[in-house]
């Protein structure tokens, strides 16, 4: 399977590592071993690539490099915001959320809820787009953390984040957008948007997995969620992972230079995908806002047929795509994204995602669109539910 080629459309679950992040990191897991807090000279000089690549996140975000933290993964950070913001405001915290959120937010606030925090869950429309006029209703005060995403996993449908984030501040609460899936692919400009915590993940955009930051605004309380010794300004203890941390800077340093005419070159693959999709495989249709989107992702339905048996034939074929659906006790359960977004179960059951990157080519684009309708038809014609 290594030496196969793949036709990898399965980037918002994780991403090639880049050759140029892989060059970057390779002295620090080599020679450099060095600790950056260490007083010698051998330990020392490895603190100013931690420093650079504090400055390569912080540039990518438009952000003040000590406004940056970083941490394991993109679970952690969005962790760090959440239960340090419960920590620090104690029994008076309240929280506020969407009912899409990656479970790394959504049971993190859930968890918070069973200790005793109130929590405000809110709804999607149709298109998967957050129902505004709810948040509105909703009671916000200098001791309520709202923490919406920037851009969905599962349909890539972008919240206006700046809209949401003006209102909560407005109300006195703090904002925190988990970030992962947009910052990369869309422009993420701290100084435009009044976020005071945003959530990011390294292997999202092209560095490892197991390292991610948090964007804490200045001024801004936020109690540890690692305790330890004085690293990160003693926002989070634990010796630096400097190889990762110069991978996730070169990764940020790489996004912020190529972005703009990548992702438009990644949005006509893309949009040629789902318009040739749409048209050959009966019974599609695409989920989530068709305009505010991820440049990267198209989430659709194939009607009566399982995204899982699509996935299991898409791989006979070295395609890698996701699906919007887990097996959870057995049973074919449509994701919570679907859910909420009141899909009929027929379409939800057969909702799969492809998600690209700079990495995918027009003959990718060309492999998925020679192989779905027969797919789509095969599984058709097993179908249970169609006569
Ligand atoms: N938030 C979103 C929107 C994600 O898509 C993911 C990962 O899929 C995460 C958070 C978690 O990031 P990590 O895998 O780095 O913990």
């Amino acid at each position: 399977m290594a030496d196969r080629r793949i036709v990898y459309m399965d980037n918002n679950a994780t991403t090639r590592v880049a050759p140029e992040v892989r060059e970057a990191m390779m002295p620090f897991l080599d020679g450099r071993y060095g600790n950056p807090s260490s007083m010698h000279r051998f330990g020392g000089s490895v603190r100013k690539h931690v420093d650079t690549a504090r400055e390569q996140v912080a540039d990518l975000l438009n952000a003040d490099p000590r406004e940056i933290v970083f941490t394991s993964c993109g679970t952690e950070s969005d962790n760090a915001a959440i239960q340090g913001f419960c920590e620090t405001h104690g029994n008076a915290s309240r929280l506020i959320t969407s009912v899409v959120e990656h479970p790394a937010v959504l049971n993190t606030c859930r968890h918070r809820q069973k200790r005793g925090t109130p929590l405000a869950e809110i709804g999607v429309d149709e298109d998967g787009m957050l129902a505004i006029h709810d948040l509105t209703q909703a009671p916000i005060d200098p001791h309520t953390l709202a923490t919406f995403m920037w851009a969905n996993n599962e349909t890539g449908v972008i919240f206006p984040i700046d809209k949401i984030a003006e209102h909560v501040k407005s109300k006195g609460g703090l904002m925190h957008t988990d970030a992962v899936q947009a910052v990369g692919k869309v422009p993420v400009d701290v100084t435009k948007v009044p976020v005071d915590l945003l959530a990011l993940s390294g292997h999202k955009l092209h560095a490892p997995k197991g390292v991610g930051a948090l964007y804490i605004r200045k001024g801004t309380a936020l109690a540890p969620l690692i305790h330890g010794g004085h690293q990160e300004d003693g926002r989070r203890g634990g010796t630096e992972n400097v190889p990762y941390i110069v991978g996730l800077g070169k990764a940020c340093e790489l996004a912020a230079s190529r972005m703009r005419e990548e992702q438009s070159r990644v949005k006509a693959l893309r949009d040629r995908l789902e318009t040739e999709l749409l048209a050959t495989c009966t019974g599609a249709k695409l989920n989530g806002h068709h305009e505010h989107r991820l440049p990267n992702t198209a989430n659709i339905s194939f009607e009566f047929i399982e995204g899982e048996s699509i996935l299991l034939l898409l791989d006979e074929k070295g395609i890698a795509a996701s699906s919007g659906s887990a097996c959870t006790s057995g049973s074919l359960e449509p994701s919570h994204v679907m859910r909420a977004m009141g899909i009929p179960y027929t379409m939800a059951h057969g909702s799969t995602r492809f998600s690209l990157s700079i990495y995918n080519t027009d003959a990718d684009v060309d492999a998925v669109i020679e192989a779905m309708p027969g797919i789509v038809e095969r599984l058709r014609g097993l179908s249970p539910y169609v006569k």
